[in-house]
């Protein structure tokens, strides 16, 4: 089953997407954390993501596209994956198309995630991501029991170097640019699943389970 999680910076996408992982036993995958895996190694083509990402623009199509290839060839994904961050303009959305026919798959569902500006910015300025698991969480609206420390394995928590108000501002005006012209492009196809994504974290996967298991 392959799901791809549409939706702003701060929508949920990450943690719905770890939440359908552990229903699905599919792999998640983002390509924000594959970049972000790349920049900490330091790789040639890592320091120039990184600049893109700091300035809260798009990693050009072609790197991308080539990541997501390597990544859908791989055997855990031969049964399914949660496409968390890609695609993210329409050129990455064709090749995705031309990519599942290749592999012979098929993408089973398109959710749109539908979050509001003020609350995508309150949501990502408070937000503190685990360095060892990657796990969210937000200073107001979900701390972790103890500060800086991450619930689910003990990680350190840390503020995103995208996470500045800045930054956030430019990736919503990239979202807007680059990225909501999708979601004409799935709904055009007929695939598009849009979705509220405000309420507890609960009410919007049970939303996600009702599109990806219906009848349950
Ligand atoms: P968010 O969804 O919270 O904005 P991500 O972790 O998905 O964050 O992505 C962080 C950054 O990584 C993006 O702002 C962008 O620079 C880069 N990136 C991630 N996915 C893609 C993609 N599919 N195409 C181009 N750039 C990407
Ligand atoms: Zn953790």
């Amino acid at each position: 089953m392959n799901i791809i999680l549409l939706g702003g910076p701060g929508a949920g996408k990450g943690t719905q997407a770890k939440k359908l992982v552990a229903r699905l036993g599919v792999p998640q995958v983002s390509t924000g954390d594959m970049l972000r895996a790349a920049v900490a190694e330091k790789t040639d083509w890592g320091r120039k993501a990184k600049e893109f990402m700091d300035a809260g623009k798009l990693v050009p199509d072609e790197v991308v596209i080539a990541i997501i290839k390597d990544r859908m060839s791989l055997t855990d994904a031969t049964r399914g994956s949660i496409l968390d961050g890609f695609p993210r303009t329409v050129p990455q959305a064709q090749a995705l198309d031309r990519l599942v026919v290749d592999i012979g798959r098929t993408i089973d569902h398109v959710i749109s995630i539908e979050v509001d500006e003020t609350e995508l910015i309150g949501r990502l300025c408070g937000r503190r991501t685990c360095k060892a698991c990657g796990q969210m969480f937000h200073v107001q609206h979900a701390p972790s029991r103890e500060t800086g420390v991450c619930d689910a394995c003990g990680g350190e928590l840390y503020q995103r170097d995208d996470d500045n108000e800045a930054t956030i501002r430019s990736r919503l005006a990239t979202y807007n640019e680059a990225t909501r012209p999708l979601i004409e492009y799935y709904r055009g196809k007929g695939s598009l699943r849009p979705i509220q994504g405000t309420g507890t974290i609960d009410d919007i996967f049970q939303r996600i389970v009702a599109i990806v298991e219906p009848g349950r």
